[in-house]
């Protein structure tokens, strides 16, 4: 396989507020908070890539409507993909590089 996947240890318990924040709790016991915007904004999957790669905004910061999650699923146990309200849906958060 050439895809690399970063491995890292699940969180055992993962709550999604779909208007504010990714909140993981790990087995450390750590607990992780991401705002939406800037999970968003750091969306790892290709075509987000290419836009910040030419500083441009991955999705519409200044919309009327708030950025919102419809809808989070687990990915294998490596990651979570996220489905935002302005209708992306392609990247995978590994669970890797979320604990980093
Ligand atoms: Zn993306």
């Amino acid at each position: 396989m050439e895809f690399e996947i970063p491995s890292g240890e699940p969180p055992t318990d993962v709550e999604l507020d779909r208007e504010r924040h990714l909140r993981l709790t790990w087995p450390d016991g750590r607990i992780s908070t991401f705002a939406l915007e800037s999970l968003r904004a750091n969306c790892p999957c290709a075509q987000c890539r290419g836009l910040r790669a030419q500083g441009k905004p991955v999705y519409n910061e200044h919309s009327s409507v708030p950025l919102t999650a419809i809808h989070a699923e687990l990915v294998g146990n490596w990651g979570i993909t996220i489905r935002w309200s302005d209708g992306h849906d392609t990247g995978i958060h590994a669970w890797a590089v979320l604990a980093s």
